[in-house]
Formats: C-alpha cells, sequence, structure tokens
C-alpha cells in the first residue's frame, strides 16, 4: 500500500450525478446538481405540515442553552 492517492481522494464525486466535484460547487459538479440537492434539503425540512403541532415543543426551547 503506498500513499500516492492524495489526488485521486481529493476530488470526490458529485453525490447527485457522480461526476467529479467542481471547485467553487462543494461536493457537487455544477450549480445544478447543487440546487437539486439543496431542493431535497429544503423539502426535508418544509414537509408538508400536519395539523398537529409537535408536542415537546416548548419543552425543547427551555432546553437551549
Ligand atoms: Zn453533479
Amino acid at each position: 500500500m503506498t500513499e500516492d492517492d492524495g489526488e485521486t481522494q481529493a476530488r470526490r464525486a458529485c453525490p447527485i450525478c457522480g461526476k467529479k466535484s467542481a471547485p467553487g460547487f462543494g461536493a457537487f459538479c455544477s450549480k445544478r446538481c447543487a440546487d437539486i440537492d439543496l431542493g431535497r434539503w429544503l423539502k426535508g425540512i418544509y414537509r408538508v405540515p400536519t395539523n398537529e403541532p409537535p408536542a415537546d415543543y416548548e419543552a425543547d426551547e427551555n432546553n437551549e442553552r
């Protein structure tokens, strides 16, 4: 085993399409893929709301430092 893999490890594959990531787009190959990931992330947060509020919401706030 040699440790010559520094270069290949520096370029990670885009998590969206699997292409090489580009400098300036973080882990992504292009702004398009970055936007796709951002969209997925936002959907995870802004899920279609149900009518039931989280029961422990206030308790959580009190736990803040
Ligand atoms: Zn991509």
